[in-house]
């Protein structure tokens, strides 16, 4: 009896087994990157050879050289991440190659992270650990680490969707911000349910306390923050950015944040990961995560699970739950 072929999956880093045990089980033959770090686009080029799938992070960057070093077989590429800026959908769609992402499963996690940095950095969390942490505390002082307050204050955010929505309504309800938003579609239901107004992004940015950054990465939001908007902002504002780090003109924030021009900022997002802007890491004004937003046991799980999902269905010849294109 002739053996069936068994679909080739590359996974080209180690996620959490959630998703990679449902692969198994599918009877795909799988195939793991066995560094603990990003592949050369050489690498990854040898790597997909063969591919049926290829379940890729946004440190891939997917275009019609990756298509083509993988062949004509391949079915889908499977992104571990809801943001797809790194795949180049023409291409793929020039190649008949579907696209899928992991909306929703992080939505949650990602809109803690983003108040946890808002927290962080108005409260001066992790300037006044490492003056602990170097023997600088000599006991309670009247004046030490004034920070800001919340409660009452306006809360900006760019780009109202599953993410910006979730800090939106968690804002409002537990910490009593006001909250405004702008984006590229007016969200009626979120306005009412809670109670938040909409503005044009100029205004926004004159109006805000704090102003949070959730819009994806697309030549439309390239830049949408640049001098010329940080100039808008008020000088006690802290810009928040989970988004994707290209979204912010990071030298121009630089700049503005050396220049007092606003207060802080805190940042999950780089523009040239995992390179830093000159001067970012020396300013007193800022929190610094690399890119973990989404980074729980849980979600990643999730994640990991949704992402096979999508390839199964690609491989049996169904609809994946999660396609972009
Ligand atoms: P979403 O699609 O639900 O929301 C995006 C919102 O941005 C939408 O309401 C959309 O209308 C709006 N928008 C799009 N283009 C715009 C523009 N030019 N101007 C103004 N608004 C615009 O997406 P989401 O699930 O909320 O995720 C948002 C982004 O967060 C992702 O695309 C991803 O890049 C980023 N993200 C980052 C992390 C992280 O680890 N830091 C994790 C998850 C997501």
């Amino acid at each position: 009896m002739k053996k069936e072929k068994k679909f080739k999956v590359v996974v080209t880093r180690k996620i959490p087994p959630a998703g990679l045990e449902l692969l198994k089980k599918a009877g795909f033959q799988l195939k793991i990157n066995p560094f603990d770090r990003i592949l050369s686009k050489a690498e990854l080029k040898k790597f997909v050879k063969g591919a049926d799938a290829i379940l890729c992070l946004l440190t891939d960057k997917i275009d019609k050289e990756i298509l083509k070093a993988a062949g004509p077989q391949l079915k889908i590429v499977a992104n571990y991440a809801v943001g797809y800026d790194n795949i180049n959908l023409k291409d793929c769609q020039e190649k008949k190659v579907m696209v899928t992402n992991t909306p929703g499963v992080l939505t949650e996690t990602v809109a803690e992270h983003t108040i946890g940095l808002l927290f962080a950095i108005t409260q001066r969390i992790v300037e006044a650990d490492r003056y602990v942490r170097e023997g600088k505390f000599k006991g309670w002082a009247p004046m030490l680490f004034l920070g800001t307050d919340l409660r009452g204050k306006i809360l900006g955010i760019i780009g109202l969707g599953r993410i910006g929505g979730e800090v939106a309504k968690r804002m409002r309800d537990g910490f009593n911000l006001k909250i405004v938003y702008y984006d590229i579609f007016r969200n009626f239901s979120l306005e009412k349910k809670y109670k938040i107004n909409y503005l044009p992004l100029k205004t926004l940015l004159k109006t805000a306390d704090f102003i949070s950054l959730h819009v994806p990465l697309s030549p439309k939001t390239y830049h949408l923050i640049g001098w010329p908007e940080l100039k808008l902002m008020k000088k006690t504002a802290y810009l928040i950015n989970t988004s994707r780090g290209a979204v912010i003109d990071e030298r121009a924030l630089v700049k503005a944040l050396k220049e007092k021009l606003i207060a802080g900022a805190a940042l999950d997002v780089f523009e040239n990961e995992p390179k830093l802007t000159a001067g970012l890491k020396n300013l007193p004004n800022v929190v610094l995560t690399p890119h973990i937003a989404s980074a729980s046991w849980e979600t990643r799980s999730k994640m990991s699970e949704m992402a096979a999902l999508n390839i199964i269905a690609a491989l049996e010849g169904k609809k994946p739950p999660n396609l972009v294109v």
